[in-house]
């Protein structure tokens, strides 16, 4: 039994999982079918297609019933054999997680990141792995990993211009991209930018609950995979794309979670993809005009590649900032994001993604400014002046009521 009372909704303010919208629950309200039945099919056949859209394919997509991790395993074992030697830029904490789970399935990674760049503060740079791959000229290296929005610091990268810097490179490694917390938020081209396989998950932008994660894949990812080496059954793509043909999969899918994601499909499609990438930059600048009004440092220090789904607040010297997000949670219901290893304490996480509005964000912002002010922060100016003058001063960007 819970020993407190809430009342009213709780603010899940962290970068992912992302509020679920009603619509989205109901959806997945509806009774299980059979997996095996014309009816799954046609469900199937649906989120299949629709999903490629989302990613700006027209390639296969695997739709896995895993969380992220999964799927950032899948698309090393489809792709690469055991000793081969990958190429990982270390953005933050998700990038280097996924690369412990190189490491751990047999690879040979090799970490990459700005040596003169403050820890966790800027984009991958393309012209360092442009420069590492044109010195590789017995093209030992197999693959190129980059996270496309790192959630542990709200810094985005360019993934085009990692693609461009591979092609300048003529290098034949492939491009594998981890865009776990930046599709249907942030605007995501798998086929434009030549990414050959794309990793992403249910509970971020695309508004579901934690439990599907995917792999867009290109021709030449699904021609590597013919001869990698290393094990795969599960996460294996070849048979996952021949159920797929007729809308099934190899083993039991995850069925409500997949009535979810067609509703999703629908709601990200109704409303536009252009226009919800807008909606999420608006957002975005609203918090960060709030971070500049206290006085406090954003994560991420280059404003071209702020990310338009999280944004990351150092708290002062002195100040842990998991105190703050403490005193947060208890005092007002919100749930912000803890900052991740390296930056452990030294900065919190306003997600500002999927089912939100100005209103919401108002009232996560008011939070976190009662929350500072309680842990003893001096603050330079209300934030939450600063984001209600923001909002009010630029339109939305999608219909409003009538
Ligand atoms: N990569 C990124 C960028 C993430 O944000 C996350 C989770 O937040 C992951 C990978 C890991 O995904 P999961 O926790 O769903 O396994």
């Amino acid at each position: 039994t819970l020993d407190f009372h809430p009342t009213g909704r709780h603010f899940l303010q962290i970068p992912g999982p992302s509020p679920v919208p009603d619509r989205i629950l109901r959806a997945m309200s509806l009774p299980t079918i059979d997996h095996r039945g014309p009816e799954f099919a046609a469900l199937g056949l649906k989120v299949l297609a629709d999903i490629k859209k989302i990613f700006k394919t027209k390639q296969s997509v695997m739709i896995y019933p895993a969380s992220g991790t999964g799927a950032w395993e899948a698309a090393l074992v489809n792709t690469l054999s055991a000793g081969d030697h990958v190429l990982m830029y270390e953005t933050g904490h998700f990038a280097a997680l996924w690369q412990k789970l190189a490491a751990r399935v047999g690879l040979k990674t090799e970490v990459m990141s700005d040596p003169g760049a403050e820890v966790w503060r800027h984009g991958v740079r393309a012209d360092l792995i442009e420069e590492r791959l044109k010195a590789d000229s017995q093209h030992s290296i197999k693959a190129v990993c980059v996270v496309h929005n790192e959630t542990s610091t709200g810094v985005t990268s360019n993934i085009a211009a990692v693609r461009k810097a591979i092609n300048a490179a003529k290098h034949p490694a492939l491009l594998l991209v981890d865009t776990i917390s930046g599709l249907a938020s942030a605007d995501y081209k798998h086929d434009e930018w030549g990414v050959d396989v794309s990793i992403s998950g249910s509970q971020k932008g695309l508004m579901l609950p934690p439990g599907i994660s995917f792999n867009a894949v290109s021709s030449k990812a699904l021609e590597a995979s013919k001869n990698a080496k290393l094990p795969k059954a599960f996460w294996a793509w070849d048979e996952i794309i021949e159920m797929n043909k007729t809308g099934y999969w190899p083993s039991t899918p995850n069925t409500n979670l997949l009535y979810g994601l067609n509703e999703a499909c629908d709601m990200l499609l109704e409303h536009g993809l252009d226009v919800v990438f807008a909606r999420h930059q608006r957002w975005a600048e609203g918090v960060r005009a709030a971070v500049r009004a206290w006085g406090l440092q954003i994560q991420c220090a280059d404003a071209a590649v702020y990310s338009p789904i999280l944004t990351g607040v150092m708290t002062p010297e002195g100040v842990d900032a998991d105190a703050v997000r403490k005193i947060i949670y208890e005092r007002f219901d919100c749930s912000l994001g803890t900052g991740l290893g390296k930056v452990k304490g030294k900065m919190f996480r306003i997600g500002h993604l999927g089912d939100c509005n100005d209103l919401t964000l108002m009232a996560a912002l008011s939070g976190c400014e009662m929350g500072l002010k309680l842990a003893g922060v001096k603050l330079a100016g209300s934030g939450v002046q600063a984001a209600m003058d923001h909002f009010s001063s630029h339109s939305a960007v999608m219909p409003l009521r009538k």
